[in-house]
Order: structure tokens, then sequence, then C-alpha cells
């Protein structure tokens, strides 16, 4: 008897995979669009004085992810939200869908969460259906499909919550003609009731404003929309969220190091309410990653805090150097290794 229980303890101590973990009840997936680690060490610097001081920089687990797509070392962010959505290596500009491959749709995380009785939600601070959030629920063969991103996202894909800015293909109208309660400013969002069930924010013409422009009016910072998505996402049951920080990306694009910092802080601070509201909670699991990095930034010189760093940009696209991954929670230390962008799907897919 005392040797089968040393063979148990050998057993579960030598091979903790064969334990099977358990699916969290809510699991949230938070991606920095164009967030390398050179911009999170730049508004580390600027908001604290120092790197390493973001609010998901606690996080217990650090590690960092490969990016690369099917058909090139430099993604686009179609081809690393399928990845990260689906753990399937896609071509640039393909939203979920198996290119190379038999073309076919590929299931999302979001699908597999439904499945399970849980509700779903996809929010950006980007256009709504611009390719990260796109990804998780709808599938085109390129990430301009706009008009038939929209209708499928409204009426195929069906997250239960639905925030962003405004696209072609979705007003409110159709939205609630597919089912939705909607709402179009901060205003109408705190109003949004949680017995509806579906719940979309379609908030400005287009993507909502820079934060460094802070013209923001009537309209949610990326942070506010969290905290809202969070108190009307929150069941017996569970959800699953992607929430996109989706303007480092265009700040990147356009080298401006004010901007960039200021949409970091901002996702800092929507990561930061998702802690505030997890903190006391032993059944949630958060990730904070990137789908790439944007501008090949290197930071050169701290200033200090309040003032911009020195630095220097390399491009007005995207990089492939690898980007970082943080987690907090039940089953984080699943993420504590080096990952390739198809691995999220598959280790949160393998519990139970
Ligand atoms: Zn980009």
């Amino acid at each position: 008897m005392k040797r089968l229980c040393c063979f148990i303890v050998i057993l579960f101590v030598s091979f903790p995979a064969l334990a099977q973990e358990k699916m969290p009840k809510n699991v949230i997936f938070m991606i920095g669009d164009g967030m390398g680690p050179e911009q999170v060490k730049a508004a580390g610097i600027y908001l604290n004085g120092q790197e390493g001081s973001l609010s998901f920089e606690s996080f217990p687990v650090k590690s960092e992810v490969m990016t690369k797509s099917a058909d090139s070392d430099v993604t686009d962010s179609a081809a690393a939200a399928t990845a990260m959505a689906t753990g399937v290596k896609v071509k640039n500009q393909v939203v979920s869908i198996a290119l190379p491959g038999d073309g076919k749709d590929l299931k999302t995380m979001a699908d597999i969460f439904r499945e399970q009785g849980k509700l779903t939600g996809i929010l950006t601070s980007s256009y709504a259906n611009d390719a990260t959030p796109a990804c998780f629920c709808a599938h085109a063969r390129k990430r301009d499909e706009y008009e038939e991103l929209s209708r499928q996202m409204m009426n195929v894909g069906r997250p239960n919550l639905l925030f962003g800015g405004g696209c072609k293909g979705m007003n409110p109208v159709l939205l609630k003609e597919a089912g939705y309660a909607v709402a179009t400013d901060r205003e109408s969002m705190d109003k949004l009731a949680a017995d509806s069930k579906y719940w979309a924010g379609l908030f400005g013409p287009s993507i909502l404003p820079m934060e460094k422009d802070g013209n923001f009016d009537k309209l949610p910072h990326l942070s506010q929309m969290v905290k809202k998505a969070l108190q009307l996402l929150d069941n017996d049951k569970g959800f699953f969220i992607m929430i996109e920080g989706g303007l480092i990306d265009k700040a990147g694009h356009a080298n401006n190091i004010e901007a960039n910092i200021a949409e970091t802080i901002e996702f800092a601070n929507a990561v930061r309410t998702v802690s505030d509201w997890a903190k006391d909670r032993k059944d949630t699991l958060v990730i904070v990653t990137a789908d790439h990095e944007t501008g090949g930034l290197t930071v050169l010189k701290n200033n200090g805090k309040d003032k911009y760093p020195d630095v220097e940009w390399k491009s007005k696209g995207h990089s492939g150097v690898n980007v970082p991954l943080y987690a907090w929670g039940i089953n984080s230390e699943a993420f504590n290794k080096p990952l390739d962008n198809t691995d999220f799907f598959k280790i949160i897919t393998s519990w139970k």
C-alpha cells in the first residue's frame, strides 16, 4: 500500500499534465494590438519612472509568445488573432478559416465556451469588425470583407456582448434586428441591463478616440467599457471575453510615441479594472498578451516619470519580435513557458 501511494505521488509530481485541469469559470483574454516589450517598457517609464511597473507586470506568470503567421515571419492582426482564437496558423489577412488548407471555417475559442453554456464577449477600442475582434466570432478569406464580417458577427457568431467603434455593415437598427440591446455612448452603455443577454455598444463612427487627444465627449474609454462588460457578463455559469486595446497599433504605425504610451497606459487601466474585479475570486483566469509588435520600437533612454523616453522606431509596419505574456489566476501556471500563438487555444481547450 505504501509503495502504491508512493507511486501515485511520483506520478503526479513527475507528470502534472496527467492531472486534468478544470476549465476556469471565467476566462478573460486581453490583447494589446501592437504591444511589444518595448511599448510596455516605454509606458511604464512614463507612468511611474521605471520599467516593469504597469498593472499587468506584477502578474505571477510572465513569458513570451512567438507570432509568425503561415506565410510570413511578420504577422498581421488577422493571422495572429486567428492563431490565438482557433489554434491554427493561417496566412496574413485571413479571418479564422483554414488557409492554407481546405478553406473551411475554424472553430473559435468563443464557440467552445458558448457550447459549455458560458456567456461570450468581444470588446475593442478599434472599430467593432476590425481583424482581432472579427477572428473570434466570424470567418472570411480577407479581413476587409467588412459587410460580411458584420453580418456574421451580429447574426451567426453572435457574442452575448459586442462593444467597439462603429463600422461598415453594422448599425443600431441592424443590431436591434439581431436581438441586441444597443448603446451608442457612455450614458446608454451604463443603462444596459443584465436581463437582456445580448448587449451591443457601437461607439462613434469608427475607432474610439485616441487617448492622447482626450476628445471623448460622450464616448467611453476602454477601461469604462471593460467595467460595464464585466458587470453584464458575470453569471452563474461563467463567461469568456476577448478584450482588445486596439489603438496601440495605430499609434505604432504612426511612430507616435506620445499616443503609443497613452494607449498602452489605458490598456493597463483596463487590466487593472479586470484585476480589481477578479482579485478575491478563485475561479477566474486573466491572460494579457499581444498579437504582434508594431513599429520596431526601442527605448533608448529613461527621462523619468511624466517625461517621454528617448526612443527609436525602425519601421511604420509590424515586426516579428516575440510579444510579452502575463497571466493571473486559476490555471495561470500553464502559460509559464515560451509559447507559440497557437498554444493559447490548445491549452485552454484541453481543460474540461
Ligand atoms: Zn497594425
